[in-house]
């Protein structure tokens, strides 16, 4: 892996970096303390095309990769993470299955709107009886053969991006048939907002993420036209296992921009701090602190950095995205904690940034894939699957 980014990478880090200190950073705060979506904000990275970077321009994409996208989260979420998971799950969830899995009039009816951040697509995997074991998916989809529709039953939970007033479509997983033993065969179905039976809940009052939109959904009767599915019937377990494995990079290098934006708030905070006539940082346990920091940090990019760099070049990276996920998320959670320590009670206000940081950061080893599923991946690569 060369760890220099190309002069392209290195301006798109450096475009997105003055956007999240000049334009989030003002006024996110609001936001969150409303737990409101922020649509001008997320119109603006649309015009950016940070809803494009990984696809091809033929869709409207910015041509680019994982690696791009993983830099641009990185930085957005170094200052927030509520519009950083907003782009993660437009990109990796609501648009990358649509340009993986799509047919060619599936690519060309979504995709330009979802690259231009016009239209917000989502993911419905995680059911209100399973989320780590996707396998017990109850949802169900009958083909009516009669309408060539399939009718959608059940209900999803914690679906990010799912009910804001630009979502255009959620893909959902649903079972569609059983093998001969009973295994339930599952597959991805596009269900368009608004489809007749689709019931979006109100957003959900969450510990953080408080400026980004998630939901429960219900699936009634839904009818939407056979060719809605999405890739091969039976094969969603294999594809959303793909969409995650893809999408725990993404998250890592989110985990990555919240352990470093600790880091930027705490430098300065232990500098500008007095307690007993000196700057916070002129005590070594601060400065320790904050030097540990720092090398999870850093150690967190390398990780995200490796595994985007084996997906972009088509190498195996399966264990590479697990043991990104892992240790960023963790070390997210480590770094989120320090620095509220650093900042002692001002730490504990929500107009600190470090505050919003601590409440962001628990979700980090939950969201796709917990931390004991990610052991439970590396484990299994190591051969050690019992
Ligand atoms: C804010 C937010 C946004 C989300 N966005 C989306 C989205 O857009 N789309 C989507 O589909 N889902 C989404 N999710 C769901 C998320 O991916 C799940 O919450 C997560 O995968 C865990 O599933 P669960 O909540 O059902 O926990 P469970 O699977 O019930 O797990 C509970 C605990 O048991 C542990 N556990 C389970 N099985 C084992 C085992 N075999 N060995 C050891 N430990 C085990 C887990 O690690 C966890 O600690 C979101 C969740 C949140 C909170």
């Amino acid at each position: 892996m060369d760890h220099h980014l190309s002069p392209e990478l290195e301006e798109l880090r450096r475009t997105v970096e003055e956007f999240a200190h000049e334009v989030v950073a003002p006024k996110i705060g609001d936001f969150y303390e409303r737990h409101e979506f922020p649509y001008e904000i997320v119109r603006e990275m649309g015009r950016m095309g940070l809803f494009g970077l990984p696809f091809p321009e033929e869709y409207g994409g910015m041509g680019g990769d994982y690696l791009a996208l993983g830099i641009a989260l990185e930085e957005l979420a170094r200052v927030d993470s509520s519009v950083a998971i907003t782009l993660e799950a437009g990109v990796s969830l609501g648009a990358m299955p649509i340009h993986l899995f799509g047919t060619e009039a599936q690519k060309e009816e979504w995709l330009p709107r979802l690259c231009s951040g016009e239209m917000l697509g989502a993911f419905g995997l995680t059911e209100p009886d399973g989320g780590s074991d996707a396998g017990a998916t109850r949802t169900t989809a009958r083909l009516d053969e009669s309408t060539n529709e399939w009718v959608i039953n059940g209900s999803k939970c914690f679906i990010t991006n799912s009910g804001t007033d630009i979502t255009g479509l959620v893909t959902v997983t649903a079972v569609t048939d059983r093998t001969p033993e009973g295994k339930p065969l599952i597959s991805s179905i596009i269900v368009p907002s608004g489809t007749p039976g689709f019931t979006v809940a109100a957003p959900y009052s969450k510990v953080g993420w408080n400026a980004s939109d998630t939901r429960e959904l219900s699936f009634s009767d839904v009818r939407v036209p056979a060719e809605n599915l999405l890739g091969e019937l039976g094969r969603g377990y294999a594809q959303f296992l793909r969409i995650l494995d893809e999408g725990r990079i993404a998250i890592s290098a989110l985990a990555t921009g919240l352990a470093q934006g600790c880091v930027d708030e705490s430098v300065k905070y232990a500098k500008e701090r007095h307690a007993f006539g000196r700057p916070i940082g002129a005590n070594q346990a601060i400065q320790f602190k904050i030097a540990d920091m720092e090398m999870k940090a850093h150690t967190a990019r390398l990780a995200w950095r490796d595994a985007a760099s084996r997906l972009v070049s088509g190498e195996p990276f399966k264990k590479e995205a697990a043991l990104a996920k892992l240790y960023s998320s963790t070390i997210a959670v480590d770094n989120a904690r320090d620095a509220t320590q650093i900042h002692g009670g001002y730490g504990f206000m929500n107009e600190y940034p470090v505050a919003r940081m601590w409440r962001d950061s628990k979700i980090l080893e939950i969201g796709e894939g917990t931390s004991e599923v990610q052991r439970m991946l590396i484990a299994r690569e190591l051969g050690l699957a019992g």
